[in-house]
């Protein structure tokens, strides 16, 4: 079926207008089509100092509205997304091309970080520790960082900017938001739902709380290279990790790196099978294989190798690629032309390195977009194409004969986001998940390797970036911790015995 909403039907149902929409000279496409949808004005680099000084400002009141308070905001702005789901969900899919489901999907994790973060901010523990002197308390205390960056990456156009915002309002921190130049509407849509939970909020939130700039790497650069901003949170490639990372580093500011992944699936001979191949499918295929946690690599055992593939191969010849907006598609465009084109090098690459491809055809399922099948790569090895991230949906698949074997080729990739066991075999589940198993931030049994939940902490090692995000303990990185020892004793005691008798 033909959705018959127009693009600006769908931009102006999420609160935008015709002059938020034209009059710059970013030009917006949706992969759907590759229609222009909109023209933004982009934020001029001499604007950039005072956007900056007005987090500064910010921070100086935000830090001291009691953290329960901050959070009465992010429950707002939660209460906002669940209104504006549908309106919000549609634009990710109209901006990022993901299938309906997964634009709503979306929209739900940033509610549910809210509801998280809602919680966390009665939850900003310190630890009260056992002093060695007499008379002696010791503790330590969260304080807020500072104005927080956050630069965000196409493909979770909008979830990300949640993670890092809901979890650095609660904290204290401001927030300048730099969303991916492929995706600035969905950042407009997400601001306009903040703006009214602010509206409600009433007047203890400080004018630049939370600000957004529009523009490509130059624009994220200046948040960069600012002493004044405290903490950059920067998810994307890893090649603009490398470049942020030594930045950040260089004026000693703390960094949250989120950056490529290259995750893979081990498939014991005692896995169900039915089970490993529908997750296989979801997560290879998923977001036309652009999350950063999509399955990349399949080390299965050399037993079941060919019968797994040849499943794969049945259920890949049904999957419907298309409009992500028709209710029967499950795999939406690649971004654009560029990312279709260096899925195809790639496939190429593979073929040299001597795999055997299926799929992995351009199909025009909708003219100006692009299309593609997703594709399975049956490699010899572990070449070198299959050791890099290619942003698209491309299976390769390995065999393995020792679970040590498969170990070392799931570890022996430069990456290190997502990993899983499909196995039912308590030993191999263990071992897997042990200090010799996967090197990765994630490690899943019997579950595919996307799709996290908000709970846990997010992210991953080597170069990966390190950062953690979203649940558990990663609200820590927004905050600065004070070791505290008070004294309410008559004496003086050092520590460590000393003496020093004046
Ligand atoms: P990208 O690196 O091209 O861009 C990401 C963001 O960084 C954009 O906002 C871009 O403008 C900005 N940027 C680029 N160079 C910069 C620079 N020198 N200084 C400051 N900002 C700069 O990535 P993309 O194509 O948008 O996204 C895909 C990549 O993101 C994939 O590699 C994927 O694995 C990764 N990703 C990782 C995670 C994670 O949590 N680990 C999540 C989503 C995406």
């Amino acid at each position: 079926m033909t959705p018959t909403r127009t693009h600006t039907d769908i931009l102006n149902a999420a609160g935008l207008t015709a002059t938020d929409l034209a009059g710059g000279d970013l030009a917006v496409h949706s992969p759907i089509d590759g229609a222009e949808i909109a023209r933004l004005r982009q934020t001029p680099a001499a604007q950039m100092p005072d956007i900056i000084a007005r987090a500064q400002s910010a921070f100086k009141v935000w830090r001291s509205v009691p953290a329960p308070r901050r959070g009465e905001l992010v429950r707002l702005l939660g209460e906002e997304l669940r209104a504006a789901k549908d309106a919000l969900g549609a634009v990710v899919t109209l901006e990022a091309g993901k299938i309906t489901s997964e634009g709503l999907g979306e929209v739900q994790e940033m509610i549910d970080i809210c509801d998280f973060a809602v919680g966390l901010s009665r939850q900003l523990y310190g630890l009260t520790i056992a002093s060695e002197r007499p008379g002696h308390r010791m503790m330590e205390t969260w304080h807020p960082m500072g104005p927080t960056a956050v630069i965000t990456a196409f493909n979770f156009p909008v979830a990300v900017w949640s993670w890092n915002t809901a979890l650095a309002l609660v904290c204290g921190n401001p927030v300048i938001w730099k969303p991916s130049e492929k995706t600035p509407l969905t950042a407009l849509a997400s601001m306009v739902a903040f703006q009214r939970a602010l509206a409600r909020f009433g007047d203890d939130a400080p004018e630049g709380l939370v600000q957004l700039v529009i523009g490509g790497p130059e624009t994220g650069a200046a948040l960069v290279e600012s002493p004044a901003v405290a903490v950059v949170s920067a998810t994307g490639s890893t090649r603009m990790g490398r470049i942020v990372g030594p930045k950040v580093a260089q004026r000693f500011g703390r960094s949250i790196l989120e950056l490529g992944g290259n995750n893979a699936m081990i498939v014991a001979p005692s896995a169900d099978l039915d089970m490993a191949v529908r997750a296989i499918v979801f997560s290879a295929v998923g977001t036309a294989g652009q999350r950063c946690t999509s399955l990349r690599r399949l080390i299965v055992h050399n037993s079941i190798r060919a019968e797994l593939v040849e499943k794969l191969k049945t259920a890949y010849a049904t999957l419907p690629v298309g409009d992500p907006r028709d209710a029967g598609t499950l795999v939406g465009p690649l971004i654009d032309a560029d990312s279709l084109a260096r899925m195809l090098a790639a496939l190429e690459q593979a073929r040299a390195e001597g795999g055997q491809i299926y799929g992995g055809e351009r199909c025009d399922a909708v003219a100006g977009g692009a299309y593609v099948t997703p594709a399975i790569a049956d490699m010899p090895g572990q070449s070198a194409i299959v050791k890099t991230e290619t942003f698209a949906p491309i299976l390769y698949v390995m065999g393995y004969d020792t679970l040590e074997d498969a170990i070392d080729l799931q570890n022996d990739v430069p990456q290190g986001l997502s990993s899983c066991i499909f196995t039912l075999n308590l030993r191999e589940a263990e071992a897997f998940l042990s200090a010799v198993g996967s090197d990765c931030g994630i490690a899943n049994v019997n579950i595919g390797p996307s799709g996290a939940e908000i709970g846990g902490a997010f992210g991953g090692e080597k170069e990966t970036g390190g950062g953690r995000e979203s649940g558990s303990d990663a609200w820590k990185a927004y905050m600065r911790r004070a070791t505290n020892t008070i004294n309410y004793s008559a004496q003086l005691p050092l520590a460590q015995g000393v003496k020093f008798d004046i």
